[in-house]
């Protein structure tokens, strides 16, 4: 990789209405992450970029400060009319750092991978200009109104995309030149960079590395997000549990980690949480990963009156540990007493809180075994789970 420092401006300043709502698009969420914290987390994230600068719309600085809470940028620079404008003070705003290299990206292109923005990189060192860039493949017809006058040779024909990069001094010098020169509009910084003489190459862009416009742009990228999550994790499993605490002297249980009153408590090692071993038990059993016994063996001392919500936080650690999610879960409390359904509520929060899940994937469930059985007798609780869990497909795993 070239060791010349290279710097990015981020242009943001659109109205970015034509994707309709009351937020412009470039700082409406993509599966909880905004279009621009997207793009900005693109290059911050990338070895070889030193420093990013965002241009933003001065009407949009509330909405830049919440999209850019979790961001460690420097201020945003206010834009200006055009986006020729907005760049131009992006580029100013960089010029007393002296980078080499300056990229210049559309925040509105938020799947730009890090292996087009080192293509870019990489070109610089040998042009003035790089800009990434996709062949023509569909037919290009000429029309005068809606009838075709001719069809276009598309051999020669790209189609423009961003990041596109620069020698720092000789783009911020065209843009300089340019802006003297209020009759002629141009659609990018190449455009830019050409008019002043410079090479510009192109490179290899990218067919995710789209631009949002429209309404459907949003729709269609959001799909595609869900689409991709779903994919990466598509091995789905479901695992069981089981488990059985008698009742001994006490005055209460604890369930799902709630403590709730009553004429006796449970018997056992750990805290005795007869619904979370089941529920541990049941995620073990879908990573196909033994069971609690032997995770936190009851022979050792340090699990003795140990709080269970540890056994649980582990499990679904692991889940986390091999790039998977926890789709849901149930659980089945059986027992004539104590009544549980007051109680459900607090134990569904209980487990979503441990489990790190939104509590709409946790289903808690109360009910008797009609007087039969040691449960029916009141000699015990038991507890029977399931757990729906998503990971990555591993062939032969
Ligand atoms: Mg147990």
């Amino acid at each position: 990789m070239s060791s010349a420092n290279t710097a990015v401006v981020i242009v943001a300043a659109g109205a970015g209405l034509r994707v309709g709502g009351e937020v412009p698009k470039q700082y409406q969420m993509l599966d909880g992450m905004s279009v621009l914290a997207r793009s900005v987390s693109a290059f911050a994230d990338h070895p070889g970029i030193s420093q990013v600068q965002v241009v933003i719309s001065a009407g949009h600085r509330a909405h830049y400060d919440a999209a850019a809470a979790d961001l460690d940028l420097p201020p945003p620079v206010q834009g200006g009319e055009t986006r020729q404008q907005s760049v131009k003070a992006g580029l100013e705003a960089l010029a007393p750092l002296k980078p080499d290299y300056v990229l210049i990206h559309d925040a509105a292109r938020p799947f730009i991978c890090g292996e087009v923005i080192s293509h870019v990189i990489a070109h610089l060192d040998r042009h003035d200009g790089a800009i990434p860039a996709l062949p023509v493949v569909d037919t290009v017809k000429r029309s005068n109104g809606s009838i075709i006058k001719e069809t276009v040779d598309r051999t020669a024909l790209w189609t423009a995309q961003t990041p596109q990069g620069f020698h720092f001094d000789k783009i911020l010098s065209a843009h300089q030149s340019a802006s003297d020169h209020s009759d002629i509009s141009f659609t990018d910084d190449a455009s830019i960079a050409e008019w002043a003489g410079l090479e510009v190459v192109l490179v290899q862009g990218s067919r995710a590395n789209q631009k949002l416009t429209t309404a459907d742009d949003m729709t269609d990228a959001a799909t595609a997000i869900a689409l991709h999550k779903l994919a990466a994790n598509g091995d789905v499993r479901v695992g069981h549990g089981y488990d059985v605490h008698a009742f001994a002297d006490g005055d209460h249980v604890i369930l799902c980690g709630v403590k709730i009153p009553h004429i006796a408590k449970l018997k056992g090692h750990s805290d005795a949480d007869v619904a979370m071993h089941a529920l541990t038990d049941a995620i073990l059993g879908a990573l196909s990963d033994g069971d609690i016994g032997a995770h936190f063996p009851p022979s050792d001392p340090q699990w003795k009156a140990a709080d269970s919500a540890i056994f649980l936080r582990e499990a679904a650690n692991m889940v986390r540990t091999r790039q998977g999610m926890i789709s849901h879960c149930d659980v089945t409390v059986i027992c004539e007493a104590p009544k549980l359904r007051p109680h459900v509520a607090a134990m569904r929060q209980s487990l979503a809180g441990i489990l790190d899940v939104p509590v709409g994937r946790i289903s808690v469930k109360a009910t008797t075994s009609e007087q039969l059985g040691f449960t029916g007798r009141r000699e015990g609780i038991a507890a029977s789970a399931t757990a729906t869990i998503r990971l990555p497909f591993e062939e032969g795993a």
